[in-house]
């Protein structure tokens, strides 16, 4: 979903000569194999959005799979692209990495002050490894590696699997299915208390263009929408924007994870980058990307 954003960026802002391989062609788990596509290829700038990503129940559910594999994903990568002398290397990480009950918004120096959320803390160990590596690289080599921590993402090229699905995208496939048979109601997985904040995929893509052109620091940088809302009310922002008119029952036997996660973006916003796509709308669009087939817009 991110890296197909970037890529869509960067062509709509005139970048040729784009590098991309998907994972039919290259197993970045595979040391060996990414190190000969980095001899090859010769990369100059990388941006590293791959990862094995999933929400609450995935994470939870396979937790080797989600250290290891983005353990290896990321190393493979960060450590070809420091050895074949790529030029820049910019590396997303997540809003998970932060404590649990980090105060709000979480500035980016809040990291490993506290306990991480149990629900996902395999991933996020995984991401503070990336993040780091990148840091002590500059450190220790000067190589020029920066780090990103985007808050909740949504858009084209999202996962609607409800099994492996984080939030967003879930409810707008359950509303979705519950308006087209008829259903009664939806089941919305906790309490519904538990705040989030979302942004679009496309606006990601612009930060992390914005900071592949403007950032040269070892700090990571929070990427945001600036506001977040409780499930509750993303449950009704969706139905309402699919059309849904029954009822919505929350089923607290699944868990509700951390009870928020609202990134304080003041670092980006002070070097000049905002969002520009509003919740409503954003939604909106997903969901027709959603209705057409799951193509990209
Ligand atoms: P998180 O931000 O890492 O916790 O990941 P998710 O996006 O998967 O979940 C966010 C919140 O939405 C949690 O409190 C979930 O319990 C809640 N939630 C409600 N319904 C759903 C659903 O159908 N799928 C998912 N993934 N989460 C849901």
């Amino acid at each position: 979903m991110v890296g197909s954003a970037i890529q869509r960026k960067l062509e709509s802002e005139g970048y040729q000569n784009l590098i991309t391989s998907d994972r039919s062609e290259l197993d970045l788990r595979r040391q060996a194999d990414v190190e000969k596509f980095f001899d090859e290829e010769k990369p100059e700038y990388v941006f590293l959005a791959a990862a094995k990503v999933g929400g609450i129940q995935a994470n939870n559910t396979y937790k080797a799979d989600f250290i290891l594999d983005n353990l290896q994903i990321q190393t493979n990568i960060i450590t070809a692209a420091h050895q074949s002398g790529v030029k820049k290397l910019l590396f997303l990480g997540s809003s998970c990495i932060y404590p649990k009950m980090a105060p709000q918004p979480i500035k980016e120096e809040y990291l490993l002050t506290g306990s991480l959320e149990p629900t996902n803390e395999p991933y996020a160990i995984a991401k503070i490894a990336g993040l780091k590596a990148c840091q002590y690289l500059r450190e220790q080599y000067g190589a020029d590696f920066i780090s990103m921590m985007p808050t909740n993402l949504y858009g084209p090229n999202d996962n609607f699997d409800l099994k492996t699905s984080h939030v967003l995208p879930a409810l707008i496939r359950k509303f979705h299915d519950a308006q087209e048979s008829g259903a009664p109601s939806v089941e919305v997985w906790g309490s519904g208390t538990p705040r989030r904040e979302f942004l679009h995929v496309d606006d990601c893509a612009g930060a992390a263009i914005f900071l592949m052109e403007n950032y040269s620091e070892g700090e990571t940088v929070n990427v945001g929408w600036g506001e977040d809302i409780s499930i509750a009310e993303l449950a009704h922002l969706i139905s309402d924007v699919v059309g849904f008119s029954g009822e919505i029952i929350f089923n607290t036997d699944y868990p509700d994870g951390t009870p928020r996660k609202l990134l304080d973006t003041s670092r980006i916003n002070n070097l000049g980058w905002r969002p520009k796509i509003a919740l409503r709308e954003g939604i909106a669009s997903a969901y027709r990307w959603f209705q057409e087939g799951r193509q990209p817009a």
